[in-house]
């Protein structure tokens, strides 16, 4: 078997599993099913493959104020190509600080956290769908597929398994539309001000929160 047929049996393993996974979803939770995204390479692809098995799942984008121009572009593709998406946005009164420049805690709290917390208050008995892998870093290396929450909900990790060269295979396969700031050296995108290129041999998430130990906003570990 040459190297690129392995890769490709690879592919084909994680999408047998991807699919058994959100077949399994939509029998059991119906319309009650939604996903996360900020459109990120994770995302393009699960996008992809869940459009064919979920086609009118609901998609929830946290819009801070701070994304790059890049990530609304990519949003707005799919916007125009038929996913349905709902922005979720901080409820803070004043919206004009630079809520950035008074900490990443206070920041990520309540551009992104809060505003999810809000949509999981009303989302009782549902599946919340994220595209987070293990290999992204080690605050993920242990994320099971199902896994409770905080609120009368549970959450999927359909894509737990797939590794960055998985996830560009597909793409590249697939000829996907993604996010321009990954040709310039971003593996993980965020807000523009917490968010830098990646150097050869860092972990996929080392261009967040740079110059600090910091590796998650809270989407994922507080909820
Ligand atoms: S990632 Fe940075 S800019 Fe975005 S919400 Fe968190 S601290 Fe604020």
């Amino acid at each position: 078997m040459k190297t690129s047929d392995i890769q490709k049996q690879n592919v084909d393993f994680l999408l047998s599993q991807i699919k058994t996974l959100l077949c399994w979803s939509r029998e059991n939770f119906a319309d009650k099913i939604f996903m996360t995204s900020s459109f990120g390479s994770n995302g393009t692809v699960l996008l992809d493959i869940i459009k064919k098995i979920i086609p009118d799942v609901q998609i929830y984008f946290i819009d801070t104020d701070y994304h790059f121009q890049e990530t609304l572009e990519i949003k707005e593709y799919y916007e125009k190509n038929g996913y349905c998406i709902k922005t979720l946005t901080s409820q803070t009164e004043d919206k004009n600080q630079q809520l950035y420049t008074m900490g990443h805690d206070i920041c990520c709290q309540i551009n992104k956290v809060e505003p999810m917390q809000n949509l999981l208050a009303g989302k009782e008995k549902h599946l919340w769908i994220t595209a987070l892998s293990r290999g992204q870093s080690d605050t993920r290396k242990q994320i099971p597929f199902l896994q409770p929450t905080n609120f009368e909900l549970f959450k999927l990790n359909p894509m737990i398994a797939w590794r960055e060269v998985d996830i560009w295979y597909y793409i590249k396969h697939r000829e996907l539309k993604y996010n321009r700031l990954y040709d310039r050296g971003y593996r993980s995108i965020g807000c523009q001000p917490c968010t830098m290129p990646v150097k050869p041999g860092e972990h996929t998430r080392a261009g967040r929160w740079q110059g600090c130990d910091r590796q998650e906003c809270g989407l994922h570990t507080k909820l």
